[in-house]
């Protein structure tokens, strides 16, 4: 859900006339109080019990969290693996906090390198099969640190319209010029670059994709952004923040899973998925990694990943190495899951990972069968605009390798119930 705010139900143009003018109220926050007036989108979908954010989560374990007092099934984490809770991840942290304290206070660049990030770094290269590693605190300030470092004023930076917020948050903070093209449209990528290589034969190219998109749960068509970034002299790069652990030989990303590792320039993700803790990090050749250590904003002038947090990624690693079967269990549920909506008649958009999208349709429906399927026993994320298109607010669904066979049915039970109050399937299952 990283691309919805409370800012996306916000409605600009309802008036509130209490404080404006006031002169005690600068013009600037004149937005917000807009945003909680009383007849606000914000507030009316509150008032109908309809809000379905920062919902506390009380207590969770594994697949189970508890939610308001009452026992969910999590169906809307990004826990791939389902590693948050392993007995030996939480040893791991806990062991860190003993041996090193519970921060670091300080950037990698000046005080705040332990050895473990090293440790990690080289772990990460390793399973990985590059060169070289650099972390940063979040798979957010990776994206948005690595655009910045590489690419400069002059270069081109060329965008999936779907790419994460963070790589758009990277764009807007280089200097470089952005080009974005229509969702895995690699023909229109391919004019683009043309043009550049002919209007402008100096520039710097650097392609950059999400290799799974967080939304569809689809895979970029890396094949072929492999072959245009060889033939037009781009660097690429992907963001795999939703797919280490989840696809590829062993859990190796999005380049392993089509074979072309070797042909992918930069492999950027983060540690607060699969790997059950909160970080990111570039893979890349060794030059490349120690120029964006040097000259990534985000790296120097931010506080480094704290010991638990690289302890926890590290027995992940060491689990994802030796059970490879946790994948497989991951692909398994994924295809059962997909097969089961489609089945009851839902529309799972082209999904190919475990990011399973159910559409809703309007966003007063999707609130609905969020809030029902909460009330169901079975937590997942409401998609509204703009991070899905107008039309298509959806239930954005995702499953963990530690998802039982019942808990799998039961989730395909709850949404075709649900489904079926709401009029997205009639009652003999097919579409309504
Ligand atoms: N990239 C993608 C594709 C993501 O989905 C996310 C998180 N939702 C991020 C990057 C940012 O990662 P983090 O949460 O570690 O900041």
């Amino acid at each position: 859900m990283g691309h919805t705010s409370q800012g996306d139900l916000s409605s600009p143009n309802v008036e509130s006339k209490k404080l404006s003018g006031s002169p005690s109220v600068p013009s600037i926050f004149q937005k917000c109080i807009d945003f909680y007036a009383p007849d606000s989108l914000y507030q009316s979908v509150k008032q109908a019990g309809l809000y379905p954010y920062f919902r506390p989560i009380e207590k969770q374990d594994g697949t189970r969290a508890i939610i308001h007092g009452r026992e969910i099934i999590m169906a809307g984490s990004n826990n791939y693996l389902g590693l948050m809770s392993d007995p030996r991840v939480k040893k791991a942290a806990s062991d860190a906090i003993e041996r090193y304290g519970t921060g670091c206070t300080g950037s990698r660049f000046l005080n705040g390198t332990l050895d473990l990030h090293i440790e990690l770094e080289s772990r990460l290269a390793r399973f990985m099969d590059v060169e070289a590693c650099v972390l940063f605190s979040t798979g957010y300030m990776t994206n948005q640190g690595v655009l910045q470092a590489m690419a400069r004023r002059g270069d081109i930076i060329f965008s999936d319209k779907d790419n994460h917020a963070c790589i758009v948050a990277g764009t807007q903070v280089s200097l470089a010029d952005t080009w974005r093209y229509r969702h895995n449209d690699i023909e229109q990528l391919r004019m683009l670059l043309t043009r550049a290589k002919n209007d402008r034969p100096a520039a710097g190219l650097f392609i950059v994709s999400d290799g799974v998109f967080s939304m569809s749960g689809t895979i970029a068509k890396i094949p072929d952004l492999v072959d245009l970034a060889e033939e037009f002299g781009a660097a690429l790069m992907l963001d795999d923040a939703h797919a280490i652990g989840v696809i590829g030989e062993g859990g190796k990303g999005s380049a392993s899973h089509f074979g072309v590792s070797d042909r992918v320039h930069l492999t950027t993700g983060t540690f607060s998925k699969s790997f059950a803790s909160l970080g990111g990090f570039c893979l890349g050749s060794h030059d490349v990694i120690g120029y964006i250590r040097h000259s990534s904003n985000t790296h120097i002038y931010s506080a480094s990943m704290p010991p638990a947090n690289v302890a926890t990624v590290l027995a992940c690693l060491d689990i994802l190495e030796a059970e490879p079967e946790r994948v497989n269990r991951l692909w398994t549920i994924s295809d059962y899951m997909r097969d089961g909506f489609r089945n009851l008649g839902f529309n799972v958009w082209n999904s190919q990972t475990p990011i399973i999208p159910v559409v809703a349709g309007d966003m007063q429906t999707c609130f609905l069968m969020w809030r029902d399927l909460l009330e169901e026993g079975v937590f997942v994320n409401a998609v509204v605009p703009p991070a899905v298109p107008p039309g298509q607010s959806l239930l954005r669904t995702s499953y963990m390798a530690t998802h039982t066979n019942e808990d799998l049915d039961y989730i395909l039970d709850a949404f075709a119930r649900v489904g079926k109050i709401h009029g997205i399937l009639q009652n003999n299952g097919s579409p309504g």
